[in-house]
């Protein structure tokens, strides 16, 4: 890429929350295999984001290559209203095996925000076919959904920016998130703020929307998975929908291949993205229980109301299909282990750190918390001189790599965290 590119790309193209007058660095990416990213001057950055928790098995990958390679030749898409094809069957065949045994039935949709998007149409949809007027979403502080309306209304009031949006959003209630992390005693005052709220709402709420185990995008929050437990059992009791978000802990991430397996949980509805599709393409799906898909198709409507051009797109189905069957062949419980293993002696020690708040990790995700805001700009360009690509945001630095990174890929990964702290 030559720098009239990269002019062009700064004056022209939006990227990801930012401006358009005072627009961040971009660094330009020409190529990528395995853990590794290649920048247009040669240089290659070991990576340690997963492109945002989808790449899990790497770049380049020549198993979802040939996938995709194969579907190309025979069709790359066809409308999914009144047609079916084979890789949409093989995939939802193995989300159905892979999930929770109550979740039967996949909606495939093109993103996560949409995902969540359809979980909560199918929750205001399912109340609506049983008579009841429950319209509101019970959801934990701190938590993410993407950025749609939808799943908007039920992010963070705060740290994303409700107010912009203040009148669009429909007022879902927020329980403070939970303290008690993975590994500390549970301490059963945690739930009570939860319990307070639905207790209180009852009647109101739809649905509990939350993302088990790990808060993500939100904070990097890792939880006591005796919270869900609870959640589940309150749920349960007031005959509320639970929709769990896994759309970043899902497929192995936090050592479980869905992280509501760390509390025995089965959600009601479930939504699952980004590593779908092992990062090759967009593709996120939203199941659901018999019972829940019932009541909605036996309602005033016969149908659940929506569906998108590119729903079932083939191509993103057989990358996604051959790239959980890589996920399931794959010795992915040791390699999380031996990450999680790495990354807790390689990352702790930075707890007593003066400008360290927190260290945190489960499975392949380590979070170092800092005690203020970080310079994104400044840290990303250290990073890439020592040879890494990692993204922190707002006080957190945090790894989540490919599963098939090497130990000594991932220490540099570390020792590039390290070094930033102290600059
Ligand atoms: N839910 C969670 C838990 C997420 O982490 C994200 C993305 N960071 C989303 C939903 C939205 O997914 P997408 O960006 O694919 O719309």
């Amino acid at each position: 890429m030559i720098s009239s590119d990269i002019e062009f790309d700064l004056r022209h193209i939006w990227h990801p929350y930012t401006s358009m007058t005072k627009p961040l660095p971009v660094y330009p990416v020409v190529s990528a295999s395995g853990v590794e990213l290649e920048l247009a001057d040669g240089r290659k950055l070991i990576d340690g984001m997963s492109s945002w928790w989808s790449a899990i098995h790497g770049y380049n990958h020549p198993v979802l290559n040939q996938a995709a390679k194969a579907q190309i030749d025979k069709m790359s898409h066809v409308m999914f209203g009144g047609i079916t094809h084979p890789s949409a069957v093989a995939l939802c065949r193995q989300l159905v095996a892979i999930s929770a045994p109550t979740l039967e039935c996949v909606f495939l949709a093109d993103s996560g925000s949409v995902a969540v998007e359809v979980a909560l149409k199918m929750a205001l949809q399912y109340w609506q076919a049983k008579g009841e007027k429950r319209q509101r979403i019970l959801t934990l502080r701190h938590g993410y959904h993407g950025d749609t309306f939808g799943a908007m209304s039920v992010c963070d009031p705060d740290n994303s920016m409700h107010n912009l949006y203040k009148g669009y959003l429909p007022p879902h209630l927020f329980a403070a998130s939970p303290q008690c992390g993975f590994n500390s005693q549970w301490n059963e005052q945690d739930i009570i703020p939860f319990r307070t709220l639905l207790e209180q709402y009852s009647h109101e709420i739809a649905a509990v929307i939350l993302e088990p185990i790990v808060q993500g995008a939100g904070g990097m929050r890792i939880y006591h998975p005796e919270y869900l437990r609870q959640v589940r059992a309150l749920c349960d009791q007031h005959q509320i929908l639970l929709i769990a978000d896994e759309i970043a802990t899902g497929f192995g991430r936090t050592g479980k291949l869905f992280a509501c397996e760390h509390a025995e949980t089965e959600p009601d509805i479930l939504c699952v993205g980004k590593a779908l599709t092992g990062g090759y393409m967009t593709l996120s799906a939203t199941l659901t229980t018999r019972k829940v898909a019932d009541t909605i198709s036996n309602g005033e409507a016969g149908c659940f109301m929506h569906g998108p051009t590119f729903m079932g797109n083939p191509l993103a189905c057989a990358v996604a299909e051959a790239n959980l069957k890589l996920l399931l062949q794959s010795p992915w419980q040791q390699r999380i282990k031996s990450i999680e293993n790495q990354l807790r002696t390689e990352l702790m020690s930075l707890k007593s750190h003066e400008k360290v708040a927190d260290v945190r990790v489960l499975g392949a995700i380590g979070v170092v918390e800092m005690k203020q805001p970080v310079d994104m700009a400044r840290l990303q360009h250290h990073f890439v001189s020592k040879g890494v690509w990692i993204r922190p945001f707002g006080k957190l630095i945090y790894l989540m790599p490919p599963y098939i990174i090497q130990p000594e890929q991932l220490s540099r990964l570390t020792m590039a965290i390290s070094s930033a702290i102290n600059l």
